[in-house]
């Protein structure tokens, strides 16, 4: 199914790429204006098919994770990479605030960059200027599940952008939840980054939460147990291909 949707959008949006790099010949305006249009479409609609086939994959209980040691400055590295392309037009301070000595983390690393880049690009999607920052330490609290007191790895990203209002909080981590759908519109999205976030963090063995005020900004921050509910040291377990079920399982 996912090899069908993606291969004739691939060619849409690769063969667009080479008309417009004119690779074909030279173009004229108006060709080069559809053609750039042709190219933004084919990739909203495979970043809409892969959030779907992700929300379908996970609700199936089907969503593999591939643990590895995982560095998350670098992560925070690579996201910041990528957003910077999306504060040019903006005037957003675009920063991460690490603290020093972080630990290794057993995770995915793709679902993780996937995690951050999400909430990176909704803050800076609903800020106008100020700034949006990815802070992260280690915290100790009791872990909801055993009851033990643990230690996590808390990540936020905090913006000060357009805020949420309370009685909408809850509601944005269900699956196409948009809280202004003319503004989302504008913006772009599907109401599928939060509930695909919430779940990945979840297979994870952590949880998220916002704190935000109506014209103030918000804070997304999650939690990654540093060590498994069973009590195992996170960077001692060897997971490879760990499924959604049997993750939720051990959590
Ligand atoms: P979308 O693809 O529409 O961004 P999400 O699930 O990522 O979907 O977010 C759902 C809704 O939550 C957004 O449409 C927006 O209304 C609200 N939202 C998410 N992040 C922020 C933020 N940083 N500031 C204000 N509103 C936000």
């Amino acid at each position: 199914m996912s090899h069908e949707l993606r291969t004739p959008l691939n060619s849409i949006i690769g063969f667009s790429k080479i008309q417009l790099k004119g690779l074909n010949g030279p173009l004229n305006e108006a060709q080069a204006h559809d053609l750039t249009l042709i190219h933004q479409a084919g990739q909203h609609l495979l970043s809409l098919i892969e959030d779907i086939l992700d929300i379908s994959q996970i609700n199936a209980g089907q969503m593999k994770l591939f643990y590895e040691e995982t560095d998350l400055r670098e992560i925070v590295d690579s996201v910041l990479d990528t957003a910077a392309a999306l504060v040019q037009d903006k005037r957003i301070l675009l920063y991460a605030d690490l603290a020093p000595g972080l630990p290794m983390i057993h995770a995915d690393k793709r679902r993780l960059r996937q995690v951050l880049l999400n909430l990176v690009s909704n803050a800076i999607k609903f800020t106008e200027s100020g700034q949006v920052k990815v802070q992260a330490r280690v915290m100790e609290g009791l872990h909801p599940q055993t009851e033990r007191l643990a230690s996590f790895l808390e990540i936020s990203v905090s913006d000060t952008g357009i805020g949420i209002a309370p009685e909408q909080q809850a509601d944005i981590f269900k699956e196409f939840s948009q809280v202004d759908a003319s503004l989302s519109r504008r913006a772009g999205g599907t109401g599928l980054g939060l509930p695909i976030t919430r779940k990945l963090v979840e297979l994870h063995g952590g949880w998220i939460w916002v704190k935000s005020q109506l014209g103030q900004g918000s804070t997304f921050t999650f939690v990654l147990p540093l060590q498994r509910a069973n009590g195992a040291m996170a960077d001692t377990l060897s997971l490879p291909e760990v499924n959604a079920q049997e993750v939720a399982h051990v959590a």
